[in-house]
């Protein structure tokens, strides 16, 4: 068998061409199948007496998988061509060009007969080279390629794409059969294409004439090589057929493509002569290998992991099931089952998804979200936050107008958050973008209340356990004389996210650079005044924090910090007796601020033989360690940690428990004193627990 694509312009009468080749070759007695790649899916109609056929997507999206059949979308047409056409999304919906990839791998599965047919010939829209168009260039596919021009420039130039995305395609053997002029009929047509066909080398196999045939024969729904088979336009037409006919037993004959440059094609629009120009031909920009990115997140996954906290929001995620997913369980296991809020709701209940499958990307994804929004009204949700995923992004689904649209007809709050992918940055913009937005839905409160305060970000405990409040921290913020107000979007609801704006007050959570600036924008479009300093973890800090709450409310809380400075003291020295003298190593994650680590094993006595930052995040890595009184390595092994032998190894992560020694991992405290407290005991215990036990 061989195959060949026939590309070209919209309009510029590739469909007129290949039927009447097909027809030719086929009534010359040679097996022929047409394949129409073009969403037009008019292709074939001249080898079916004027009549348009099923189309393969159409076909696919309406027949369940067991029941496809090949037979089902082979039509056959004048002289006994096979005809079978790909079709496509309405315009301004989906992706054309996936279709056309899946209606491929639909022929390749049903394995279209290749022992019976002698020449395969697909017809091509040109006007968009996207990877989908591109498939009949691909490896196994277009043996010989020919590009139907006019003397028109934008013909020649999307000729001059198709040789572009064939050199993408290109490994060596030459498969351009040249091009086929069909004449628009303007003055010096023959000589302008001849110019352009000269620049990139190939040979113009036959020059169609303008003829008024083509209209009578279209009319009466046949080929011209059929209705007037002695025309001079059949002659011309006959033509390419035996050049087909020639390279394919001398396929040495085909060309490589040499596309021209910007600069050429500019002078191919003057009219200005560029044979000879060969430095004007185009060429393949490649990346060089080591120019290249890693991945570093994914805005979806930020939002959807920041919408799922709030309790009351039901969050849809508009994308393949994989994306929702990986989303809810695969980074973590268990937020997927856990229960945050104490509403009895897992992640999983508060988590939809519109399962996009391949016959959405193709027609787009709209009609399967409106039938997930409209379920979910159903079942009363009140907030629904709609979070797009790359393939939304990609075919254009546009989630915005949709999404106002039915909150009018549903009476419900619907929150768009197009974060697709590839265009929408990391996990912090996606973060950033949920953030904001839900924000919106707090009340303005002009005269704020000066003892509330609200935690921004994410609420994070030492036990990780977030569906109780951490006592450590209130009794902070009440040792401050502030009232919590809401902690958002960690832990709270829609009621918690309206009466945010009520607080005079906020404070971040943890510091991250991220958070801080995503806490910034809300604060400052709510007017809450946000503190430098985070909720805070360790006694210095504890000390800088309660600072800062004096100068920023008037409160003189000496007292308060002299208390809590010897309720320290006084703890720590209960717990020094079993820690006085002992060493560690401290292997910790380069991302986290660890000040309050070193400080309280200094207070507790413990000597820090050295620390090291971990590859665990790479991207992050050469950062240097906060502590810079103690020797910092980069690559501590076994063997060091025997030579130095360390009473213990504190760590946050568990990939660091081969060291042969007692092992301990660092879990983050609560903020506040008890917190700090809390942690320094648990410490104190690890000294004296068996090691075997130590997992407990
Ligand atoms: P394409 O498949 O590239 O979109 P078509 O083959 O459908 O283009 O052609 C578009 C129109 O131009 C058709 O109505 C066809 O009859 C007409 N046409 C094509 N070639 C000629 C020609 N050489 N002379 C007159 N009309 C032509
Ligand atoms: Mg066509």
């Amino acid at each position: 068998m061989f195959q060949i694509a026939i590309y070209g312009k919209g309009g510029i009468g590739k469909s007129t061409m290949t039927a009447n080749i097909s027809y030719i070759l086929s009534s010359e007695g040679r097996k022929v199948t047409q394949i129409g790649c073009d969403p037009k899916h008019d292709s074939t109609r001249l080898l079916l007496g004027g009549r348009t056929q099923n189309t393969v997507l159409d076909y696919l999206r309406k027949t369940p998988k067991e029941n496809r059949k090949l037979e089902d979308v082979v039509f056959e047409g004048s002289a006994g061509v096979r005809c079978i056409e790909a079709g496509g999304p309405e315009p301004g919906v989906g992706c054309a060009g996936r279709g056309i990839l899946t209606m491929f791998d639909f022929l390749d599965s049903e394995n279209l007969d290749e022992k019976g047919t002698d020449y395969r010939i697909y017809d091509v829209l040109g006007d968009v080279v996207c990877g989908g168009f591109a498939v009949p260039l691909r490896k196994g596919y277009a043996d010989a390629v020919y590009i139907v021009t006019s003397g028109e420039f934008m013909s020649l130039y999307a000729a001059n794409n198709i040789l572009k995305g064939l050199l993408n395609y290109d490994d060596g053997r030459p498969r351009v059969g040249g091009l086929i002029l069909n004449s628009r009929g303007m003055t010096g047509e023959e000589e302008y294409v001849r110019n352009f066909a000269d620049g990139v080398g190939l040979p113009i196999v036959s020059v169609v004439p303008r003829d008024p045939l083509f209209a009578d024969s279209e009319a009466s729904g046949f080929t011209v090589a059929e209705a007037y088979p002695d025309s001079e336009a059949a002659e011309s037409l006959h033509k390419i057929a035996k050049d087909i006919v020639m390279k394919s037993s001398n396929p040495e004959m085909l060309r490589n493509p040499h596309p021209l440059s910007d600069d050429a094609m500019d002078m191919v629009a003057k009219g200005l002569s560029i044979s000879g120009c060969s430095s004007l031909e185009y060429r393949r920009v490649r990346n060089p290998v080591n120019d290249c990115w890693s991945l570093k997140s994914c805005a979806g996954m930020g939002a959807v992991a920041y919408s799922k906290m709030v309790q009351g929001v039901h969050t849809i995620v508009h994308g393949p099931t994989s994306c929702a997913y990986m989303m809810c369980y695969s980074t973590d296991l268990w937020t997927g089952f856990r229960d945050f809020h104490g509403d009895g709701r897992p992640v999983c209940q508060k988590v939809s998804c519109t399962a996009l499958d391949d016959s959405s990307s193709v027609f787009g994804g709209i009609p399967q979200l409106r039938r997930l929004i409209r379920k979910r009204a159903e079942l009363d949700d009140e907030c629904i936050v709609v979070i797009s995923m790359c393939v939304p992004g990609i075919i254009g689904d546009n989630i915005v107008d949709l999404c106002s649209e039915e909150s009018k007809n549903l009476g419900i709050r619907i929150i768009p958050i197009p974060v697709d992918g590839i265009g929408a940055g990391s996990a912090s913009n996606g973060i950033r973008s949920v953030v904001l937005k839900l924000s919106e839905l707090a009340d303005h409160v002009d005269e704020k209340d000066s003892s509330l305060i609200n935690i921004m970000g994410e609420y994070r405990t030492s036990t990780n356990h977030m569906s109780v409040l951490d006592e450590s921290v209130v009794e902070l913020l009440e040792e401050a004389g502030f009232r919590l107000n809401t902690v958002f979007p960690g832990f709270c609801d829609l009621e918690g996210i309206r009466r945010m704006g009520r607080a005079k007050y906020a404070v971040r959570s943890y510091d991250e650079r991220n958070n801080r600036i995503t806490c910034e924008m809300v604060c400052n479009s709510l007017g809450i005044e946000l503190m430098c300093n985070p909720l805070p973890r360790g006694m210095r800090e504890i000390e800088a924090w309660m600072a800062e709450v004096s100068e920023l409310t008037g409160r003189n809380l000496s007292d308060v910090i002299i208390k809590m400075r010897s309720e320290y003291e006084r703890s720590l020295a209960a717990i020094r007796s079993r820690t006085e003298g002992k060493t560690a190593i401290v292997v910790t994650r380069p991302s986290s601020d660890y000040s309050w680590l070193f400080e309280i094993l200094e207070d507790l006595g413990i000597r820090v033989l050295r620390s090291r930052q971990t590859t665990y995040n790479r991207w992050l890595m050469g950062q240097p360690a906060c502590d810079d009184k103690t020797p910092y390595t980069s690559d501590l092994t076994s063997a060091d940690a025997e030579e130095l032998s360390p009473d213990i190894v504190l760590s946050d992560s568990q990939t660091d428990v081969s060291l042969r020694t007692r092992h301990w991992r660092i879990l983050t405290p609560s903020p506040g004193m008890r917190g700090i407290i809390d942690w320094a005991e648990r410490l104190g215990r690890a000294f004296y627990a068996p090691e075997m036990e130590m997992w407990r």
